[in-house]
């Protein structure tokens, strides 16, 4: 899985580091296990995957981007969608607190069992929908979003401290776009935009597990 991470041009070893030391099978069903290791997507039920590898990789290359320094560079980070909490393994070598929301309340409960299992206990988990932030007054030096929007709630920019990024693909199902916004001050924020990704949409309200 790294090998092909390295030449996809994932290029941070401390991204690629994270990756290798978090074990990918835990987070699946027994049935898929063979396939933990490959770059793919796959089902974790309700609906919904664990991302592909290289985008968890990509999307954490540009959270930490602003310094070479390693370790946990972050301090509060926020990951909107943690499904069934791989990304939220990963962000926990970042940040020293990882503030996970998901719509889909069994979610929830798997990552939380899965981490514990990885002894990960930095992360907190809400089920909660992420449209609405953390609802609670914590700002955050990075978001993290796993689900598409139309375009990127606004609202979320207000959570960040200065200098702090949005990481979110944003669009329609088939023409969705990577964008990574950094708060420049609290008037000014700079946009750049990636490639094109593949997430599920980003949905209003919460679920106990009904599809
Ligand atoms: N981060 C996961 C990816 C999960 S897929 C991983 O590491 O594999 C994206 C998740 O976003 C799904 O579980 C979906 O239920 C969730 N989601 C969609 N809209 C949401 C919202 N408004 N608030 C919180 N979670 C949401």
């Amino acid at each position: 899985m790294i090998q092909q991470l390295l030449e996809m041009d994932i290029k941070d070893f401390r991204v690629l580091d994270a990756l290798s030391q978090v074990p990918r099978h835990i987070f699946l069903d027994e049935a898929l296990w063979s396939r933990a290791y490959e770059n793919r997507a796959l089902t974790i039920g309700y609906k919904q995957t664990i991302s592909q590898p290289y985008i968890v990789a990509r999307m954490t290359e540009h959270l930490v981007s602003h310094t070479s320094k390693r370790g946990k560079v972050l301090k509060n980070v926020l990951e909107i969608g943690s499904g069934c909490g791989y990304q939220s393994a990963v962000l926990s070598y970042f940040a020293k607190d990882v503030f996970a929301v998901e719509r889909i309340k069994p979610l929830v409960t798997k990552s939380r069992e899965n981490l514990s299992k990885l002894k990960i206990r930095n992360v907190i988990f809400k089920h909660a929908d992420g449209f609405n932030g953390w609802e609670e007054d914590l700002k955050f030096d990075g978001i993290i979003c796993a689900a598409a929007p139309r375009a990127y709630p606004e609202e979320l920019l207000e959570l960040l401290e200065i200098g702090g990024k949005l990481v979110i693909p944003v669009g329609n199902e088939g023409q969705q776009k990577l964008f990574v916004v950094t708060k420049k001050s609290n008037t000014e924020n700079e946009e750049i935009i990636h490639e094109e990704v593949a997430f599920v949409p980003m949905l209003p309200g919460i679920s106990n597990g009904e599809v």
